[in-house]
C-alpha cells in the first residue's frame, strides 16, 4: 500500500481498447450509465452476500442505493453506490488492467476487426467494456472508493489517455463514486447532466435493477402555513410554494422475472439481460418461468448468442442470480446449473429458500437441488423445441459444450443425444442429428460408424471409411475433444450400438482366409521390420484405394483420444497399433512379387517403412522421421521418372 500520489502507464491493450470503445460507441454514447449501475448493482449485491456472515460490514449504512448527482454548471455527473467498495489493490487489480484473463484471445480478435477499422457491437460485447465505457461520454473520470470494513479510501483518476493516477484518499463512507468530467457536447447531442436525459436512460436501460437509484431534483412544494408570510387579513403575501430538492427514484424496480410473461416486452427481456451478463449482444432466447406447487420459483433463464470469449477462463462469472422473495441472495450460483448448460445466464426466485444459506449448504439443499433438476428439463426441452435455424445458431456456439452433459450427466443422457448434431461422410457439410442417421441407415447396417479426429478434411478423407463409402454406410465425423468421451458414454442410441471406422473389426466384410494365407509370410516379415511401432499386420476390409492404415482393437484408446491426452499434459498409455494393408492394391500385390522372387531384396525393408508412414500420414499423424520418409520417396521419383 503507498500513501503517495502513483501515475501508472495502462497496459497497452487497455488502451487499445479504450480507443476502440471510444471509436465504435459514438452513437451508443447512452450506455455509459447502464454499465457503470451495473457494476454499482452489483457492488451492492457483493456486500448483501457478505453481510450474511459479516453483518458488521454494514454498520449503520444499510439503506442501499445508487445515487445519480449531475451538476449542469460543471458539466460532471457522478455515479455513487454504498456498496462493497474497493481496497486500493483491488483499485489496482480491477482498474486500468484488463483483470480478465483471455487476453490473448481478446488481441486476437481484436486485431482482426481492426482490419474493418472499428469493433462491431458483436465483439465489443464480448469484452463487456463496463467502468471503460465512462470514456465514451468523459474526458477524465475519477473514482473514489473505500472497501466495507475499511477506513481509507482509494482514489484513481484518468484522461483515458495511457496513464492514470491512484492515491491513499478519504472518503466519509463505504462504496463507490465515479464522476465523470463530460467532453464538451457536440451539438444535437445529449446533455447528460439534464434531469430529463437521465430520467429516460435509466427508464430505459435500468428501471428493473433492484435497489433505488435516486437524484436530487427540484420540486415545488408548498409552503407550510408556519413560514408563510401573511397579509393582515390573514392571507398569504407572494409565493405560497416554493422549490426544494428532493431525492426521487427514477427506477420501478420491478423484478421482471416475476411479472407475467405477456407484460413483459422484447426490449425490457434484453435491457436486463444485459444488465446481469454484462454481454452487450442480446441473447438468442430466453426461459422465463414460474413453478407452483411444491417448490415455488420463478426462473427467467437466457441463452447468449455467442460464447463468452473468457467462458472456460475459472474467474468467469455473471451465471445464475438467486433471490429469495425477490431479495438477492448470491450471484454466480453454479449449483444451479450443471457444467454443460454454465453459459446459461438468469435470475431464480425461490420461496422458500433459506435465506441463511451459504455456498456450501446450498450444495446439499434438497431444494435447490430440484429446482436444478427442473430448470435443466425446462432448458432440454427449449432447445429440442427450437426452430432450426435458431437451433443451428445455438448449437454452433455452444454445442461442444451442451455434448459435456452426454458424458456427465447419465439421468438425461440420450436427451442430451437428441439434441447433438453431426456432419457426416454424406451430409454435405450440413449437420444432422442421430435419429436423422438412424433414419437414414441402410437396411443392411447394423451399428451407427463413426469417427474421430481433429480436422473436418482429414476426416472425412480418411483411408478408414474407403469400403463403408462404397458400401454408402453414412459416418459420423466427430471433431470435437469431447466427442471422444461422447462415444465412450453413449454406447447406443435408439438401440444401434456405436462403432469406429478405425478400431476393431467393420462387420461389412469378410477376408478371403485363402488369400490371407497367400500373404502370411510378407504380413510376417514386414511385423517384424516394424515391431517397435506395431503389434500386428493383417489385410484390411476396410481399405479400397489406399494401401495402408493405421487401426486399433476394439476397446484401443484412438489416436485422436490418445493425443488429446498428450496435450493436455495427461498421460497415455503407448499403445501399439495395428498396420492393415490392402491385399488388391497394386503396391501391395507388387510389393509381395518382389518377396515371393526374393526375400533378401534391400527394397522391402524401406518399402515396409515407406507402407507404415504412408498410413501415418493419410490419417494426419506426425512421422517419427519425416526427412527419411521424403528422402525415400524423392528417390522413388527420380527412380520411375525416365526422361
Ligand atoms: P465487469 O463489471 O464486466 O467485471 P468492469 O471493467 O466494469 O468489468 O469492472 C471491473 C471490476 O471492477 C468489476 O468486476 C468489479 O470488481 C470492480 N468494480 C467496478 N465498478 C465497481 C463498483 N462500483 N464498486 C465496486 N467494484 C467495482
Amino acid at each position: 500500500m503507498s500513501a503517495k500520489k502513483e501515475t501508472l502507464q495502462f497496459k497497452t491493450e487497455v488502451q487499445q481498447l479504450l480507443n476502440l470503445i471510444i471509436n465504435s460507441l459514438y452513437s451508443n454514447k447512452d450506455i455509459f450509465l447502464r454499465e457503470l449501475i451495473s457494476n454499482a448493482s452489483d457492488a451492492i449485491d457483493k456486500l448483501r452476500f457478505q453481510a450474511q456472515t459479516e453483518p458488521e460490514l454494514l454498520g449503520d449504512d444499510t439503506e442501499f442505493k445508487i445515487k445519480i448527482t449531475p451538476d449542469g454548471i460543471k458539466q460532471t455527473i457522478e455515479i455513487s453506490d454504498n456498496g462493497i467498495g474497493m481496497t486500493y489493490n483491488e483499485v489496482m487489480e480491477n482498474i486500468g488492467t484488463i483483470a480478465k484473463s483471455g487476453t490473448a484471445a481478446f488481441l486476437e480478435a481484436m486485431s482482426a476487426s481492426q482490419q474493418q477499422n472499428t469493433l462491431t457491437p458483436e465483439l465489443i460485447g464480448q469484452f463487456g467494456v463496463g467502468f471503460y465505457s465512462s470514456f465514451i461520454v468523459a474526458d477524465k473520470v475519477s473514482l473514489l472508493t473505500r472497501s466495507a470494513g475499511e477506513d481509507k479510501a482509494t482514489l484513481w483518476e484518468s484522461h483515458g489517455d495511457g496513464s492514470y493516477t491512484i492515491e491513499e484518499s478519504t472518503k466519509r463512507s463505504r462504496g463507490t463514486t465515479i464522476t465523470l468530467y463530460l467532453k464538451k457536447k457536440e451539438k444535437d447531442e445529449a446533455d447528460y447532466t439534464e434531469e430529463w436525459t437521465i430520467r429516460r436512460i435509466v427508464k430505459e436501460h435500468s428501471d428493473f435493477v433492484s435497489y433505488p437509484i435516486v437524484m436530487d431534483v427540484e420540486k415545488d412544494e408548498p409552503i407550510p402555513d408556519a413560514e408563510q408570510l401573511l397579509d393582515k387579513e390573514g392571507k398569504p403575501v407572494g409565493k405560497t410554494t416554493r422549490k426544494v430538492m428532493r431525492e426521487e427514484t427514477l427506477n420501478s424496480m420491478k423484478a421482471i422475472w416475476v411479472k407475467d410473461k405477456k407484460d413483459v416486452t422484447k426490449e425490457e427481456y434484453e435491457e436486463f439481460y444485459k444488465h446481469l451478463s454484462h454481454d452487450w449482444n442480446p441473447p438468442l432466447t430466453q426461459l422465463h418461468m414460474k413453478l407452483e406447487g411444491v417448490t415455488e420459483y420463478h426462473a427467467l433463464l437466457y441463452i447468449p448468442s455467442q460464447v463468452p470469449f473468457d467462458l472456460f477462463n475459472p474467474e468467469h462469472k455473471h451465471g445464475i442470480h438467486l433471490y429469495c422473495k425477490r431479495v438477492f441472495i448470491m450471484d454466480d450460483c453454479e449449483d444451479l446449473m450443471p457444467e454443460y448448460f454454465r453459459f446459461v445466464k438468469g435470475v431464480v426466485d425461490a420461496s422458500d429458500l433459506n435465506l441463511n444459506v451459504s455456498r456450501e449448504i446450498l450444495q446439499q439443499d434438497k431444494l435447490v437441488r430440484n429446482i436444478r433438476k427442473n430448470l435443466v428439463k425446462k432448458l432440454i426441452e427449449l432447445l429440442d423445441n427450437m426452430d432450426k435455424d435458431t437451433y443451428e445458431k445455438f448449437y454452433k456456439e455452444f454445442g461442444a459444450i451442451l455434448k459435456i452433459g452426454i458424458h456427465t450427466d447419465s439421468e438425461n443422457r440420450d436427451k442430451i443425444a437428441r439434441l447433438a448434431r453431426y456432419q457426416t461422410t454424406k451430409s454435405d457439410g450440413k449437420l444432422i442429428s442421430l435419429s436423422e442417421y438412424v433414419a437414414n441407415m441402410k437396411a443392411e447396417q447394423k451399428d451407427i460408424y463413426y469417427i474421430t479426429g481433429e480436422n473436418m478434411t482429414s476426416l472425412l478423407n480418411s483411408p478408414h471409411l474407403e469400403r463403408l463409402k462404397e458400401k454408402d454406410f453414412e459416418v459420423l465425423l466427430m471433431a470435437d475433444p469431447i466427442d471422444e468421451w461422447v462415444v465412450q458414454s453413449l454406447t447406443e442410441f435408439e438401440g444401434k450400438s456405436f462403432k469406429s471406422a478405425e478400431k476393431g473389426d467393420l462387420d461389412i466384410d469378410k477376408v478371403d482366409d485363402s488369400k490371407k494365407e497367400e500373404f502370411n509370410a510378407l504380413f510376417g516379415f514386414i511385423k517384424s521390420r516394424l515391431e517397435s511401432k506395431i503389434k500386428e499386420v493383417i489385410p484390411s476390409t476396410r481399405l479400397k484405394d489406399s494401401a495402408s492404415c493405421l487401426s486399433g482393437n476394439t476397446y484401443d484408446m484412438s489416436a485422436y483420444m490418445e493425443k488429446i491426452l498428450r496435450s493436455t499434459g495427461q498421460k497415455a498409455p503407448e499403445v501399439k497399433r495395428v498396420l492393415e494393408l490392402n491385399m488388391e492394391h497394386p503396391l501391395v500385390i507388387k510389393i509381395k512379387a518382389i518377396y515371393d522372387k526374393d526375400r533378401d531384396n534391400p527394397v522391402l525393408p524401406d518399402y515396409s517403412d515407406l507402407l507404415y508412414d504412408m498410413a501415418v500420414v493419410s490419417e494426419g499423424g506426425k512421422l517419427d522421421n519425416p526427412s527419411r520418409f521424403t528422402k525415400m520417396v524423392g528417390d522413388l521419383m527420380a527412380g520411375a521418372l525416365n526422361v
